[in-house]
């Protein structure tokens, strides 16, 4: 990246050399991305973040269809960059419908099934949840939406880098990924759309990225991009290295906290992340003496952490507000080692055993108020 703002700094667009150089680092990055997730590079689209990105797709593809087919069915349980879009759309008339997810926040296949119908153009579902890790069998899910006649979109943002991706084994017309999971920079995303599927321009202007996203692009963040998805083969397997550090994690938490609830699922979940359920424990609490020991920790997605809601994805699984709000999200990254999962076991077992003695001896306080 260094390199390129150095060195290249030819508009990609201009038809002098400098300028072709440019064109070039690009289209090199669009060939990396594409081979990390099995597309044609011409398939591959730049944009700011995933979160451009879902706004593209969903907004253009509901833009094409409408109004008529009208109908876009996903799940309770979508980062708020989709949620929000949804409702978004909702208000100009689509007629967005959430299928259940059952406690492990996997969809209800047969519910999905049911709920396709002819107005249906997407079926919209993520392939790995950011908050409890669940994987989706998306595969599956494309065949039930192709069976009807509807396209299938899914974020793939958090499966980048730690599962294997292939979008046309998934089945998937659309896809959308962020250079930020997998050790790239922020502020590069891009978004995968089948050749055959319709496809309208997001920002106009220009004719950058085929006239669908206009802008001058930013050269050394693709660049960036580009580079991490060389490496997804690699982070894939440091990323599955982390299994073990993960089920020691959860056992010795177990021994400290016996009621704690683990929503993450066992099986077909991202190895990087787990969430937690402490009952009686604020998790913002819990956050705020991590943070001050050292240790980041988060509840819900980064793009609600200010909103001071309880997660929807938590509450879809079925968690209740108030265990909503005791839980937290813990993620493991490929440098994650051995010794630092035992410093946050120890200042975790620290803070609940205090807790738990604050909570005792405030009893004993009331009940000797009481005059019990
Ligand atoms: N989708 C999912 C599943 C995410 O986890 C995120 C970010 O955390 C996004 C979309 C948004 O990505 P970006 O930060 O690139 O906008």
């Amino acid at each position: 990246m260094n390199r390129v703002l150095k060195s290249y700094w030819g508009n990609p667009s201009s038809g002098y050399a400098k300028g072709k150089m440019s064109a070039q680092i690009i289209e090199k990055a669009r060939e990396n991305v594409a081979a990390a997730i099995g597309a044609h590079s011409h398939e591959v689209y730049f944009s700011s973040c995933a979160t451009e990105s879902n706004n593209a797709l969903l907004k253009t593809v509901s833009n094409h269809f409408y109004p008529e087919k009208n109908k876009i069915i996903s799940t309770p349980i979508e980062h708020p960059s989709v949620a929000n879009t949804l409702e978004y759309l909702k208000t100009k008339g689509i007629d967005v419908q959430y299928c259940p997810v059952d406690s492990s926040g996997r969809v209800v296949l047969k519910e999905l099934e049911a709920m396709i119908d002819d107005k249906t153009f997407l079926v919209c579902c993520m392939l790995a949840n950011n908050e409890i890790g669940t994987i989706q069998d998306i595969k599956k899910i494309s065949a039930m939406a192709k069976a009807k006649d509807a396209l299938v979109f899914s974020d793939c943002v958090q499966a980048l880098g730690k599962i294997p991706i292939n979008v046309k084994e998934l089945g998937v017309d659309y896809a959308t990924f962020s250079a930020h999971k997998l050790y790239g920079p922020k502020g590069v995303g891009a978004w995968y759309a089948k050749i055959s599927c319709p496809l309208e321009p997001y920002i106009h202007g220009g004719s950058q990225e085929e006239g669908m996203r206009a802008g001058t692009e930013s050269i050394h963040n693709i660049a960036g991009f580009g580079e991490a998805c060389k490496h997804v083969d690699k982070l894939i397997s440091l990323s599955m290295k982390n299994e073990p550090l993960k089920k020691m994690f959860i056992t010795e938490l177990k021994e400290i906290k016996k009621d704690l609830i683990v929503n993450s699922p066992i099986d077909n979940c991202l190895v990087n992340t787990i969430n937690l359920t402490f009952p009686g424990i604020s998790s913002g609490e819990l956050m705020k003496m991590l943070d001050y020991k050292g240790v980041a920790v988060s509840s819900g997605s980064a793009c609600s952490a200010s909103s001071n809601k309880p997660s929807h994805v938590l509450k879809a699984i079925g968690l209740t507000d108030d265990e909503a709000q005791e839980s937290i999200r813990i993620s493991f990254g490929v440098k994650t080692k051995d010794k630092h999962i035992k410093y946050a076991l120890k200042v975790m077992k620290q803070y609940i055993l205090e807790e738990k003695n604050v909570k005792e001896l405030n009893s004993l306080v009331k009940l000797k108020e009481s005059g019990l």
